[in-house]
């Protein structure tokens, strides 16, 4: 099969991953092959290619939005059959026993292993996957459609868990790329009021066409205090005038897996009961609420597609912030 391998990390414009050939895989005991269509581009992914977040394994290929169709099962494996459509995303296993696991918190796992990370993703014709945290994905949409909603759909859905958010809320987002672009969907669903903060004149401008209340590109301009943030930006110092911009009880939500450090901030910021928080991976059953609701608004995305052997231009379009929508990976 074909493969998009980063054998050693260095700036995206080396162009690190090369298209390989590499034996197909064959599925272990509970695992499943799937021939992959589509693989959604994250920033993650980048970060890793780039080796700001250091890789675990090497040579390894990236990608953890991946949707396809089952090839072949493994022993053991029980719900899937040859044919079915499958989606494989960034939470690749878990160990099942410690109180995370057992607590309903999976996503904090400290034996976790990840897609694409841990071992092989989807930048490939074929990937094989724990068959317990692949997730059955809804009918109507198309592949290139769902591969962006396996991780920055979940994790932004996350993240406004995380926020504390409510229906009806006053609701910040603090960057405006892939992710932010569906969660939007999900708040204004709830009938949230949504701020949109971003440098990007396009991402205001597209904010207000999806129905936000306002956006602009200072956090000191927002007109309201707000209930709640999500920041997506990689930019620690988004992270403060996140928390400059909540009213008293709110939450700054941090949807990054890697931040730059974030600037010193006078107590006051976080006085008065304000909260900061990271938001962690996902658990399985945030990727099935995630992806039923989904279904139900229905979530729409804009898609960049870029061949496989255009994995590394993908990556170097999420760096630059030239994406429309979110960037996928196809293998057709
Ligand atoms: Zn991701
Ligand atoms: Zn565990």
């Amino acid at each position: 099969m074909r493969a998009a391998l980063l054998t050693e990390t260095g700036p995206i414009g080396t162009a690190p991953l090369r298209v390989v050939e590499l034996p197909d895989p064959a599925p272990g005991f509970g695992e499943m092959t799937m021939e992959v269509t589509a693989c959604g581009v994250c920033r993650t992914d980048l970060q890793i290619v780039e080796g700001d977040i250091a890789p675990r394994v090497l040579p390894v290929v990236p990608g953890h939005q991946a949707v396809g169709r089952v090839t072949a099962v493994g022993d053991g494996v029980q719900g899937w059959s040859i044919g079915d459509r499958a989606g494989a995303g960034w939470l690749a296993s878990t160990c099942g026993a410690c109180r995370f696991c057992t607590g309903g918190r999976e996503n904090l796992c400290e034996t976790a292993r990840f897609t694409g990370w841990d071992r092989h993703g989807g930048y490939a014709d074929r990937i094989t996957v724990a068959a317990g945290f692949a997730y059955p994905l809804p009918v109507a949409a198309g592949d290139f459609d769902l591969a962006p909603l396996l991780c920055g759909g979940i994790i932004g859905y996350r993240a406004l868990n995380v926020s504390g958010i409510e229906p009806g809320g006053r609701l910040g987002l603090f960057g405006f790329g892939a992710s932010a672009l569906l969660s939007i969907q999900v708040a204004l669903h709830w009938e949230c009021e949504v701020y949109v903060v971003t440098r990007s004149e396009a991402e205001q401008a597209r904010a207000m066409e999806m129905g936000a209340t306002w956006a602009g590109s200072s956090a000191d301009a927002v007109p309201v205090r707000l209930d709640a943030a999500v920041t997506t930006a990689p930019v620690g110092s988004v992270v403060v005038a996140a928390l400059a911009s909540l009213g008293r009880g709110g939450i700054v939500a941090v949807n990054a897996i890697h931040l730059d450090g974030i600037p010193a901030f006078d107590y006051d910021l976080l006085w008065q009961e304000r909260q900061l928080r990271s938001v962690a991976n996902f658990t399985r059953s945030d990727a099935k609420a995630f992806l039923d609701l989904a279904a139900e608004i229905p979530v729409r995305t804009v898609v960049d597609a870029y061949p496989l052997e255009e994995a590394n231009g993908a990556l170097a379009a999420v760096r630059d912030g030239s994406v429309r929508g979110a960037a996928v990976v196809t293998m057709g």
